[in-house]
């Protein structure tokens, strides 16, 4: 790793993405887009060889809906995007990897040098699948992924330098005094509730900040909520009266409905500021003009942030505080503009929400913060902060049940444990001979392992042709601490031990991501 590689963190959103550095002064900024702007839209459009990704892919969800992917981050972890594009299938990686790309070709020209490392976030509650495949999308993209951290982390350590929790730490650093290990501050220990309302999910995390250390207690969140649910809401108001008035949904057109979504959204910005938003809908020749008040905004989604609410206590409770116990509420997210959600957290905690400063930003600096710590570490410097992580979900094997035949869940590691965390399981050989052992493993809360996400068969095979009946096989799962997993297996007094590969349903071999590389690389050169 070259010791002058900048530090650049990637926050990829699912409706914008952002990129950041550290420059020479420390501080985090972030890089603007060859459009000067400093949020990227996380929307491509495919146009046979064109690739386009940003403001001009947008725009043609208006005109070529067709040909534009949006929202590509809640398809992550599915084998397809979920519907064609120009055409053709796209695994969400490569979608992503697109989006990727652009970012880093953007701020290379301004950072003067091409960059080949960078942070990439994702929703904390996101699970070991989609982990890896945003892992996966980074490669695609030609991107080396020095980590992988969550989002409210991320806005969490922004957040912990803004405000000056970090600063102490910083400063020992400077004075060439600090160890390997984080300094101790004088600040005072603060548990931070992290509320990140973005386009596609929401994210609650439970933190405590204790000088330079962010100790994750607990995540929760949902990733099929966000800012698009409540354009949802408004766009199925603007049908029923457009239908009620011409016969007919603009929604059954992919470009109608593309128009009508784009005037919805700014629609909601609207009703950040205003009372009142109108707009004109316009399908088939036909044109109706819709208003809707901000009253009728709120009752349309209050359910939405009702969901919140609930998410916001079910951490709490796997954090094991009392809402008193929370020191600072952080609201991350553009969806966090809408008035409504600080009322909703004013409410509940009895007191005002704070923002980050750059609210917007908070994320990709606090990935650009933490590729700094990795590069810093790398080339023999000190650490200037620690993290903390636990799992989002919990990690189960799968078993049959002898009486019944269902497939049940046993889990090994709860979620909310304390990363990185490890454990052996011993299983039994059944017959004289056995060569291989099949593990399912899986991640929820279910006890039924229908019900939970697949993350792969663990499949132990070259095991000694000699082994009698009932032989242990000690199988060791471990969550790294950015919450990916590794499977090792041990035959306890053999000596045999090996890394195991997971075979993923859904996952994507060697030679398919290098095929996806250089098709980005052809469309989207350095
Ligand atoms: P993500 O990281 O998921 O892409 P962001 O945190 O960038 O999401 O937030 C994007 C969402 O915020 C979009 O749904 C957008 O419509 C919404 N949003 C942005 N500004 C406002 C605003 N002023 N009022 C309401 N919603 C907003
Ligand atoms: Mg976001």
């Amino acid at each position: 790793m070259a010791g002058s590689a900048p530090a650049i963190g990637i926050d990829l959103g699912t409706t914008f993405s952002a990129i950041a550095r550290i420059d020479e002064a420390g501080r985090a900024s972030t890089l603007v887009n060859r459009d000067g702007d400093l949020l990227t839209p996380s929307v491509v459009l495919i146009d046979g060889d064109d690739v386009v990704v940003g403001k001009e892919a947008l725009k043609a969800i208006s005109t070529e809906a067709d040909r534009v992917a949006d929202c590509v981050k809640r398809s992550v972890g599915l084998p397809f995007y979920e519907r064609t594009v120009d055409s053709r299938q796209y695994p969400p990686e490569v979608l992503q990897a697109v989006i990727l790309r652009q970012l880093v070709n953007d701020a290379s020209r301004l950072v003067g040098r091409a960059i080949e490392h960078a942070v990439i976030t994702v929703p904390a509650y996101f699970d070991e699948t989609r982990r890896k495949s945003t892992q996966d999308a980074g490669y695609i993209a030609g991107i080396q992924v020095l980590d992988i951290i969550n989002e409210p982390t991320a806005a969490a350590i922004a957040f912990g330098y803004q405000v000056g929790l970090v600063e102490a730490a910083a400063n020992a650093e400077q004075d060439g005094t600090g160890d390997a290990s984080p300094k101790e501050t004088s600040a005072p220990a603060q548990t931070v509730l992290v509320y990140d309302l973005g386009g596609g999910t929401f994210d609650v995390t439970i933190m405590r900040i204790e000088g330079n250390q962010f100790i994750t207690l607990a995540t929760d969140g949902d990733v099929e909520l966000g800012g698009r649910d409540f354009d949802t809401r408004i766009m199925e108001y603007a049908a029923k009266q457009f239908h009620a008035t011409h016969g007919r949904d603009p929604r059954e057109d992919s470009a109608a409905k593309g128009r009508l979504w784009r005037e919805c959204e700014e629609a909601k910005r609207t009703l950040s500021a205003r009372k009142e938003a109108v707009f004109v809908c316009e399908y088939g020749g036909q044109a109706l003009r819709i208003s809707i008040s901000r009253d009728k905004f709120y009752e349309l989604t209050a359910d939405l942030l009702d969901r919140t609410r609930f998410t916001v206590r079910q951490a709490l409770q796997a954090a094991k505080l009392e809402l008193d116990q929370v020191d600072r509420v952080l609201m991350v997210g553009g969806s966090t503009r809408i008035p409504a959600v600080a009322d909703v957290l004013t409410k509940q905690f009895g007191r005002a929400p704070e923002v980050c400063l750059a609210a917007d930003e908070a994320i990709a600096h606090g990935a650009a913060l933490r590729a700094k710590q990795i590069l810093d570490r790398a080339a023999g410097k000190p650490r200037s902060f620690s993290i903390r992580n636990v799992n989002s979900h919990s990690l189960g094997i799968v078993a049959t049940e002898r009486q019944t035949g269902h497939k049940r869940s046993a889990i090994l590691i709860p979620r909310n444990t304390p990363l990185p965390a490890k454990v052996k399981r011993t299983f039994k050989t059944a017959k004289d001979g056995q060569t291989s052992v099949l593990a399912p493993i899986v991640e929820g809360e279910s006890p039924s392992a229908e019900h939970c996400t697949p993350i792969g068969t663990c499949e132990i095979r070259d095991l000694p042709e000699d082994l009698p009946a009932g032989s242990p096989v000690e199988v060791a799962f471990r969550y790294a601490a950015n919450g990916r997993l590794d499977v090792t297996v041990e035959l306890p007094g053999t000596g045999v031990q090996a890394a195991q590969e997971i075979h993923r349903p859904n996952g994507r071999s060697q030679d398919e991501l290098d095929e996806w590389r250089a098709w980005v690389d052809q469309r989207m050169p350095r």
